[in-house]
């Protein structure tokens, strides 16, 4: 299970300027990829309609142009699997072409090192940050011509503008690099941030599971037996609820029984003073 923590950064003067600087270079970079893929479905409609008639309304040698059949990786990737050895390797070829299709992310991420040769300023950014890029125009593209299990499809990609494009991502930034009130980003440096009230877990679990937190009073839910509502008097050390009505269950599980009861509207204090009600104790 993964969390998502959501803190305000507190960079100095100089690593906000660094950050408004990368913020900037990634949108230009993510324009610029957006371009080039929007350019390509527009010539040649592939990927999104496999009608043969809107298939290739360019020659074939020409969609394939600049595109190379593989792309090699030149050092181990970061990701480790589970035996702790890199998922990729250096060396590993990942095909550009796959079934007639061109595996835009791969050729992207491959062609990366020549954005870092025209543009030496893209050499600062880190290189995760800026693998984002990428995967956030794959996204972005594949949300449009993959519908999802409704049959509906995101709109078409935009370009962003100066104020449209607001956050980068460090994909794989681990607990060492965050302490109390720091978060080390490669490339910024420690960046203070403030450290809010900690993150109500119970809640967020249950939304994932589809369900509710309902705070309930605790009042006698171990002192009640959740079959009968009568009261079984007990101390703290004894774990069993065995009450006359029949039910022989653990302590906890009756609790937990009623609770569930008091969560959907009943109201102990409502019922019978249970003093009154107090069936005698077996011996
Ligand atoms: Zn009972």
């Amino acid at each position: 299970m993964k969390l998502t923590y959501r803190y305000k950064l507190r960079p100095t003067k100089e690593q906000n300027a660094t950050m408004i600087e990368w913020l900037n270079l990634c949108r230009r970079q993510y324009n610029y990829r957006l371009g080039q893929r929007l350019r390509w479905w527009s010539e040649t409609r592939t990927p999104i309609n496999s009608c043969p008639l809107n298939v290739s309304v360019v020659p074939v040698e020409k969609i394939y142009q600049d595109i190379r059949e593989f792309r090699v990786q030149v050092r181990d990737g970061r990701k480790l699997g589970k035996d702790g050895l890199p998922i990729t390797k250096k060396g590993d070829k990942h095909p550009n072409i796959v079934g007639g299709y061109v595996q835009w992310s791969t050729v992207q991420l491959g062609d990366l090192k020549n954005t870092k040769k025209l543009f030496p300023e893209y050499k600062k950014i880190h290189s995760q940050v800026l693998q984002d890029v990428i995967n956030r125009v794959e996204t972005g593209f594949s949300n449009f011509i993959n519908p999802d299990k409704n049959g509906n499809r995101a709109g078409k990609p935009k370009f962003k503008g100066l104020h449209y494009y607001k956050s980068f991502t460090y994909s794989q930034l681990k607990n060492k690099h965050i302490s109390d009130n720091q978060v080390d980003l490669s490339g910024i440096g420690k960046v203070d941030f403030v450290q809010h009230r900690p993150i109500p877990v119970l809640e967020w679990v249950a939304s994932k599971l589809g369900k509710r937190v309902i705070k309930i009073d605790p009042w006698r839910t171990s002192q009640i037996c959740c079959s009968c509502l009568n009261l079984v008097p007990k101390s703290l050390s004894d774990r069993w609820h065995s009450c006359p009505c029949g039910i022989e269950i653990n302590r906890d599980e009756n609790s937990a029984r009623l609770q569930k009861s008091v969560g959907l509207g009943l109201d102990l204090r409502k019922i019978a003073p249970p003093r009154e009600r107090s069936l005698p104790r077996t011996p």
